[in-house]
């Protein structure tokens, strides 16, 4: 197991990487219960992402908020509606934690 901030390698049991400090959930601890799953994410980037619905769910609040009001108030121009979607794509590619750093499992 590597640390996925520096690539430090590090034991299962220690919570926080010791060489760049990050804190990091261990699957196994209760907080598995607030740990975002990728899947869903993805699912619901595809389905609802023109309204941000996936940055919501990751926490990344004021994304979420810019990609549903360029969708709400600017669907009449067709061509904002493109680049929330092209955004979205990227979202889906790309982002694979959510906003406190935490991974999002498949
Ligand atoms: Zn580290």
């Amino acid at each position: 197991m590597n640390c996925p901030n520096c690539n430090n390698p590090i034991t299962p049991e220690v919570s926080y990487c010791p060489k760049c400090g990050r804190a990091f959930q261990n699957p196994s601890s209760e907080n598995i219960l607030l740990q975002k799953n990728r899947l869903v994410y993805i699912l619901l980037g595809i389905f609802l992402g023109c309204w941000g619905v996936h940055n919501f769910y990751a926490g990344y609040i004021k994304r979420a908020v810019i990609q549903l009001l360029l969708s709400v108030l600017l669907c009449w121009t067709f061509i904002v509606p493109a680049i929330v979607f092209i955004w979205v794509i990227i979202d889906i590619c790309t982002v694979d934690r959510d906003a406190n750093g935490n991974i999002m499992v498949m």
